[in-house]
């Protein structure tokens, strides 16, 4: 394996970013875009002042007067321009995704896709923003509840979903009648440049306003400008739960509104009558996939103690056939970690895991160091720990899976049992995501059901990772609570008008109150 010429890779970026409309290139900027496949950086760009952010949401601000006069079909014409654009570019916008993310090349291209079916989602929504039609006690009265544009929207996206985070932002936004001002992660802006690129274009094409869509540059104090600007109607933010700890109450001091999707501790409980074939496929994908640096990865195993050894075998073998290198090659299922911080991250967990009487059975070491020394490769990790120990239950932003029993090999109460696994699965901070791998159709009902997981997605025979567009994406706890992309998601971006007309001549109050 050989990782990418750090300058054969700055040159393809840049002509990437050329075939992609990108012109914030600035060599003098303060900001290096770097390449976590061989730790170089790429190109500069200048990071926006809190005083840029605040003109820059005037602009926003501005352009929604006119946009949410604008019948939401017209709006949704934007967004099906923008999807076209992004089937032209897919296969640029999917590679610098994966020179600035990271991602392996079916993920980067996967990630555009997502963008795309998105996309279409918003197009059909644009003329379905249905309200209620509701019986009024009062006769001659009609009450109805409409859906208003809300405002500007503010985005603020972590660096692991890098492009589509923002479109399924910034779709639904504009067809709800909203700007979007996006705050990227500082670790992919030239991703970020290239979308703004595409939007630009396709509000040029359809004669839309300027200024519906965004991009500021910069670290936590560009997004705190962002955040704190009362013009902001809805900040939504992706990121970790510190990030989320931060932002929500700067957002809830000046009564904004806010969605959060922060981070994950995502499980899978796998009982003694699961296919383990399936399972361990979709075990190790949901793991070892991303370089595990997704907000839905597979953190924790929760398996019946009469299958555990089985299944920790099975996936060990599977690890130690993992190819980890450039997510530039074919043929690379494991790519890098973002950034140095990332590997500390990974190795203090696995001391403390170790520490906690965890035993290290697959993976653990950082790979290819020799050929790039400011790139951060690691072996997807397998842990077995004793019990579901602190380390355990925070969310650590690598690949290290840990694997828990639950029963006994002898058990005789195979439902008290799986009582038992579920109650270790919800006993962590987070609740995003979840799967159980099991053929036994009560054990897959009450894992769904009130009783089950505590989770925002909840997943029979699949992994907890690898979300489609449809469905509304998010979870509970300390993952923040918010949803996005598809069922009713896009009513968070609207604003709810509960209206009563009266049509007949009398003056009816409610609830039979009489007045003179
Ligand atoms: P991060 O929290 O370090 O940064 C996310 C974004 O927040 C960046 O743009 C950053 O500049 C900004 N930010 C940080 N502090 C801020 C502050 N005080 N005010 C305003 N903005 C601030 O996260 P990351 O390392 O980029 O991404 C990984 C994390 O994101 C993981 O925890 C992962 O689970 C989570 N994530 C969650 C989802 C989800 O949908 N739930 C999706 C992707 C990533």
């Amino acid at each position: 394996m050989t990782l990418t010429a750090h300058d054969d890779l700055v040159a393809r970026t840049t002509s990437i970013l050329d075939r992609l409309g990108v012109t914030a290139i600035d060599p003098d900027g303060d900001l290096a875009a770097r390449s976590p496949v061989t730790g170089g950086d790429l190109v500069r760009v200048r990071s926006h002042s809190a005083a840029e952010v605040g003109e820059i949401v005037t602009a926003a601000h501005d352009a929604f007067l006119a946009w949410r006069e604008t019948p939401a079909p017209v709006r949704g014409a934007l967004v099906r321009e923008l999807g076209l654009l992004l089937r032209e570019h897919k296969a640029d916008l999917g590679a610098l995704v994966s020179v600035e993310a990271g991602k392996i090349r079916s993920e980067g291209l996967g990630e555009v896709q997502e963008m795309i079916d998105i996309c279409d989602l918003a197009v059909g929504l644009s003329r379905q923003l249905t309200g209620l039609t509701i019986a009024s006690e009062r006769p001659g009265h009609r009450m109805m509840e409409q859906w208003h544009p809300l405002g500007v929207v503010g985005v603020i996206s972590a660096f692991n979903f890098p492009v589509a985070v923002w479109s399924w932002n910034a779709a639904l936004a504009l067809v709800c009648g909203d700007p979007v001002v996006w705050k990227p992660s500082e670790k992919t802006v030239l991703t970020a440049l290239a979308c703004q690129a595409l939007v630009t274009e396709a509000a040029r094409r359809v004669g839309a306003p300027e200024h519906l869509s965004s991009v500021v540059l910069g670290t936590a104090e560009v997004g705190e400008a962002l955040v704190d600007d009362h013009r902001v109607a809805l900040v939504s933010a992706t990121g970790s739960t510190r990030m989320g700890r931060a932002v929500a109450p700067r957002v809830a001091a000046r009564f904004g509104k806010l969605l959060l999707e922060l981070g994950g501790n995502n499980a899978a409980i796998v009982t003694p009558s699961a296919d383990l074939d399936l399972t361990v496929r979709g075990i190790v994908f949901s793991a070892a996939g991303t370089a595990g640096q997704r907000c839905t990865t597979l953190r924790r195993v929760i398996v019946h103690a009469s299958v555990a050894d089985e299944l920790c075998r099975r996936i060990a073998a599977a690890y130690g056939t993992l190819p980890i290198g450039s997510p530039l090659d074919d043929g690379t299922l494991v790519g890098p970690l973002i950034d140095a911080a990332s590997y500390q991250g990974y190795a203090d967990a696995l001391d403390k895991a170790r520490a906690n009487g965890g035993t290290v059975l697959a993976g653990g070491e950082r790979v290819l160091a020799d050929e790039a020394a400011d790139a951060y490769y690691v072996q997807p990790a397998l842990v077995r720990m004793p019990t579901q120990s602190e380390i355990v239950q925070a969310e650590t932003f690598a690949p290290i899976l840990y694997v828990m029993t639950y029963g006994s090999a002898d058990s005789t109460d195979p439902a008290r049992d799986f009582d038992e696994a579920l109650a270790m699965h919800n006993d962590v901070p987070q609740g995003l995501s979840s799967s159980v791998f099991t053929l036994n159709v009560r054990e897959a009902e009450r894992f769904l059901s009130a009783a089950g997981s505590d989770c925002g997605i909840a997943n029979v025979n699949i992994g907890p990772s690898g979300a489609e567009i449809g469905g509304a994406f998010g979870g509970e706890k300390e993952t923040g609570g918010g949803r996005e992309s598809g069922s009713d998601a896009w009513r968070a971006y609207m604003r709810r008008a509960t209206n009563t007309v009266n049509y007949s001549t009398e003056l009816p109050l409610a609830q039979g109150v009489e007045f003179g």
